[in-house]
């Protein structure tokens, strides 16, 4: 069985521990690979390199780090094949979302940051008659990049990348219930003749490994994507020591549907707002709230597009949904179906698991599922289930879908379908969220800043943000 390796001061690595823990391919419930399980001592570990990489690296012109980075790139690029399939074997996702959105948008993020870096310029303030004041932005030092499973590399590259462009040595750690890319990109970063100890990427769990790059003194930085309770335990580890902080949490997103929509973008726009890598996507509207007049006629159009939709293992060309990523978790998803018929939804397609043949009998697919008739503030509508299952809801005012749309305790985007401008201005404005999207979906700038507000998170990733996270302002005021 293949053994993960970890990637520490340039070169691969076996854990200190000499423990490893399975590694499940959903696509058939078998376990396929060994994962590290690192502890302590290989956070120490990465930590010494580093520290010893932190003055080459920080010193080294922007210029070269852009062209290293660039190389990191196009080197994922050049291995596009190799990554899609590992992406999508380790994740459970067809093969052609790995191949047009993960593993493309992870060589975006490198090259996109690679040449933000040369362009970035910090402020200067000028006191008439007095002086000058201007304003240094120099990297933190070393720092800590922690990411979830749904969309593995590219999270990952999503934090890395800026991390790196800025001038700082990380230390990261990708999910250990999809560590396969994370762990191909050491060889990249290699290749693409990074200094040894810029990069370290560490696998295992989060309450063991990640817990001691939180605690480590000398990580100064956190950017963490997962889950609310995990960001919250994290806060309460790190800001007592002063770490700066990037929290992308969950969410619960609500997609509002108003009558005068183009139905029919509408409609092909909601299937994959729903069901994109099996609702995995910390970005899907779970929550469909349709203005009466239409209710009926959107109801019918996507229960019966929804259950013609396919369900197959993640290599099938056909596959629209492949599995999702682990028994854990697929049975974390029905329970919320359970629930949801508990308090007085109706299931209108799916609700249960697809039975494959061998060998893929033993793989977690789940058939999409549409509930209706559910309470706004009902646990179903307020709690983060992030599987392939949405609510269904009519509405009759702007007001009353505000109230409804905004009632959870998440923030992160919103979807808003409608051809009146004003009333798109106006919903945006209002709506608790992050991010809003008007008449499309997942439309990514990298420019643009991407987070959430309430507990979808704190602070954000994206564009200036992210260098500017992955920096510490100094301002210098000098007299005339
Ligand atoms: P998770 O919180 O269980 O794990 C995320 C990462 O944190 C993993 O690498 C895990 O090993 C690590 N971790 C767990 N406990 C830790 C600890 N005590 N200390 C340090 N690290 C620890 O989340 P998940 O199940 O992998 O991902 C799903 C969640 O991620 C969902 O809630 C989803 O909404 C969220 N998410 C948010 C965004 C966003 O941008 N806001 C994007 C993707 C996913």
């Amino acid at each position: 069985m293949e053994k993960l390796q970890n990637f520490v001061n340039g070169e691969y690595c076996t854990p200190s521990t000499g423990e490893y823990i399975d590694n499940f391919e959903p696509a058939t419930g078998k376990v396929y690979s060994l994962i590290p399980n690192s502890g302590e001592a290989d956070v120490q570990n990465a930590v010494d390199a580093a520290e010893k990489a932190f003055p080459i690296w920080s010193e080294m012109s922007s210029v070269e780090r852009s062209k290293i980075l660039i190389k990191l790139s196009k080197g994922i690029e050049d291995r596009m094949d190799e990554f899609v399939q590992a992406e999508s074997r380790d994740n459970g996702k067809p093969l052609s979302l790995a191949a047009h959105v993960d593993i493309p948008r992870a060589v975006s993020n490198f090259h996109f940051f690679a040449t933000a870096i040369v362009h970035y310029a910090s402020e200067s303030h000028q006191m008439e008659g007095l002086g000058v004041n201007y304003t240094l932005r120099k990297p933190i030092g070393i720092v800590g990049c922690i990411s979830p499973w749904n969309l593995p590399l590219y999270l990952f590259s999503w934090k890395i990348a800026p991390a790196l462009a800025a001038g700082n040595c990380v230390i990261a750690k990708p999910s250990e219930v999809t560590p396969y890319t994370a762990y191909l990109l050491g060889k990249v970063a290699q290749e693409a003749g990074m200094p040894p100890g810029v990069l370290n990427i560490l696998h295992g769990e989060g309450g063991a490994v990640g817990d001691a790059i939180v605690k480590h003194a000398k990580i100064k930085a956190i950017s963490f994507t997962g889950g609310t309770n995990t960001g919250k335990y994290i806060a309460q580890t790190a800001a007592p020591m002063f770490k700066k902080l990037s929290l992308e949490l969950g969410g619960k997103n609500p997609n509002i549907i108003f009558a005068d929509c183009d139905f029919d973008e509408m409609l092909s726009t909601t299937l994959r707002s729903s069901f994109a890598n099996q609702g995995q996507i910390c970005l899907c509207g779970s929550r469909i709230f349709v203005e009466r007049p239409i209710y009926e006629r959107f109801k019918e159009a996507f229960v019966s597009r929804v259950s013609t939709t396919v369900v197959a293992p993640p290599n099938d060309p056909k596959a629209k949904l492949g599995a999702v990523v682990s028994k854990p978790h697929m049975e974390k998803v029905l329970s919320y179906v359970e629930l949801a018929k508990e308090e007085g939804g109706t299931v209108l397609t799916g609700g249960e698991r697809v039975q494959m043949d061998a060998p893929y009998n033993e793989g977690y697919y789940l058939r999409p599922t549409v509930i209706e008739g559910l309470a706004y503030d009902c646990r179903t509508n307020q709690e983060e289930i992030f599987g392939p299952v949405v609510t269904i809801t009519p509405f009759d005012t702007e007001e009353e879908v505000l109230m409804m749309a905004n009632s959870t305790q998440y923030g992160l985007s919103a979807t808003l379908w409608t051809s009146n401008l004003k009333r798109a201005h106006n919903m945006a404005n209002e709506l608790h969220a992050g991010i809003v999207w008007v008449n499309s979906w997942l439309v990514r700038d990298l420019r643009t800043p991407f987070g959430g507000v309430k507990a979808s998170g704190v602070g954000r990733e994206g564009g200036w943000e992210a260098l500017r996270f992955f920096t510490e302002a100094k301002n210098v005021f000098i007299k005339y």
